[in-house]
C-alpha cells in the first residue's frame, strides 16, 4: 500500500463542503495498537495509516457516532461521512445500506484492497509488545516486523488472522474511491473452522459450549463493536420484559450468545471482530461462520456484497417450497 496515496487522497476528501470527516486508522500510542482516526482537515491526512495491524472494523462508527441521539435543538450534521475500509469492512458497510442502516449517499467509501491482516496476539506471544510502537508491513506473501531499526520475517501461514485465512472478498465491494491495487484472492482454507464442531456428537457440542460460554463475562464487548449489532434498543438491556436476564452464569450467557448468533444469522459479515474483542477467548466466529454457512448453503444467501439485496430475515418468496413446515 502507498501510504502517500492514501493520505492524498484521504486530503482531498476531507477538504470537501460536503464531507463532515474521514474515519481511518493510525498508528497506536504502544506495541502493536491500532487507534482509529476521525480526520477534519487536510493536514490531519498526514496520521493516517493502512497495514496488516489495521484490523478493526471502523463501519462501527457509522451507527455508534452518527446514530446517537441528538441533544435537545442541536441540528443534525447532514454532511457526508468518508470511511477507509478493506474487504470485510466494506461488506459492513454494504449491509448497513441494504438495511436502511445507513443512506449509500451519506457515505463516501475509500476502499483499501487488502492482502490480510496479522493476529496481533500470536504476534505479540511470540514477539512481546514494548512501550513503544512497532510497525508491521506487507512484504510479498509475508509480513515484516519493524522494530528497534531491526526487521523480521513475519510468515503469512504463522500470523495471518483467522477470518483472513477464510476471506472470501479481500477487495471491497464496494467503493467510491479505491486507493491501490486489487489483490489476488487467494485459496480457501478448506474447512471454514467449524468442522471441529459438527464432528461431535450432541453430548460432545454441548459440553464444548458448556466450556466456552461458562467463561463468558457479559461484557458485551462483542456486540458494541459489531457493525451490524446497532439496535438503539436491544432485547439484552430491556428490562420489562426481561429476555435475557442479567445473572452471569452458563443458562444465561448461553441464552445471551444464542440470541445474538440468530439476530445475526444473514447478517454478519465474518469481520471477526467480536471474537476479535472478547476477553474471554470464545471461538465466537465458529458460531457466526455456521450460521453464515447455513444460510448460504440453504437459502443462497450472502450478507454485505450486494447493496441492492433484500434483508435476508426481512424477505418472503411466495414460491418458498417451505419444506421445513410439518
Ligand atoms: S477478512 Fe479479508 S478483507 Fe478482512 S482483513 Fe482479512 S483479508 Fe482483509
Ligand atoms: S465479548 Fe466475550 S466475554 Fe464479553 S460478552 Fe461477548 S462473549 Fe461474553
Ligand atoms: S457478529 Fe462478529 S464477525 Fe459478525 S459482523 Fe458482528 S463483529 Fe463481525
Amino acid at each position: 500500500m502507498d501510504l502517500e496515496q492514501l493520505r492524498k487522497t484521504a486530503a482531498e476528501v476531507v477538504v470537501r463542503e460536503d464531507v463532515k470527516y474521514l474515519i481511518g486508522w493510525k498508528q497506536g500510542s504502544y506495541g502493536y495498537r491500532v487507534a482509529p482516526v476521525f480526520v477534519e482537515d487536510a493536514s490531519g491526512a498526514a496520521e493516517l495509516l493502512f497495514s496488516p495491524l489495521c484490523t478493526a472494523n471502523l463501519a462501527t462508527y457509522l451507527t455508534l457516532v452518527e446514530k446517537t441521539p441528538l441533544p435537545r435543538g442541536q441540528e443534525a450534521d447532514k454532511r457526508k461521512v468518508a470511511l477507509l475500509v478493506k474487504g470485510c469492512d466494506s461488506r459492513a458497510v454494504t449491509q448497513l445500506i441494504v438495511e436502511h442502516g445507513i443512506n449509500r449517499d451519506q457515505v463516501i467509501v475509500v476502499g483499501c484492497p487488502c492482502p490480510g491482516v496479522v493476529d496481533t496476539e500470536k504476534l505479540a506471544e511470540k514477539y512481546p509488545e514494548q512501550g513503544k510502537p512497532a510497525e508491521v508491513e506487507w512484504n510479498g506473501e509475508n509480513f515484516v516486523l519493524l522494530c528497534d531499526d531491526k526487521e523480521t520475517e513475519l510468515p503469512r501461514d504463522q500470523f495471518l488472522a483467522e477470518k483472513c485465512r477464510l476471506c472470501r472478498h479481500p477487495n471491497p465491494v464496494i467503493s467510491d474511491i479505491t486507493v491501490g491495487e486489487p489483490v489476488e484472492p487467494w485459496t480457501l482454507a478448506d474447512d471454514n473452522g467449524v468442522e471441529e464442531i459438527e464432528g461431535k456428537n450432541l453430548e460432545e457440542r454441548q459440553a464444548y459450549w458448556e466450556e466456552q460460554f461458562s467463561k463468558c463475562i457479559r461484557c458485551y464487548s462483542c456486540r458494541n463493536v459489531c457493525p451490524l449489532c446497532y439496535c438503539q434498543d436491544c432485547i439484552l438491556d430491556r428490562l420489562n420484559p426481561t429476555w435475557v436476564n442479567r445473572a452471569v452464569n452458563f443458562s444465561e450467557n448461553t441464552a445471551f450468545n444464542i440470541a445474538r448468533a440468530f439476530h445475526l444469522a444473514g447478517r454478519c459479515i465474518e469481520c471477526g471482530e467480536c471474537e476479535r474483542v472478547c476477553p474471554a477467548n470464545i471461538p465466537l466466529g465458529k458460531l457466526n461462520r455456521k450460521m453464515a454457512r447455513e444460510v448460504r448453503d440453504k437459502y443462497g444467501f450472502e450478507p454485505g456484497v450486494d447493496p441492492e439485496a433484500e434483508p435476508f430475515q426481512a424477505s418472503f418468496k411466495p414460491d418458498d417450497p417451505e419444506d421445513f413446515i410439518l
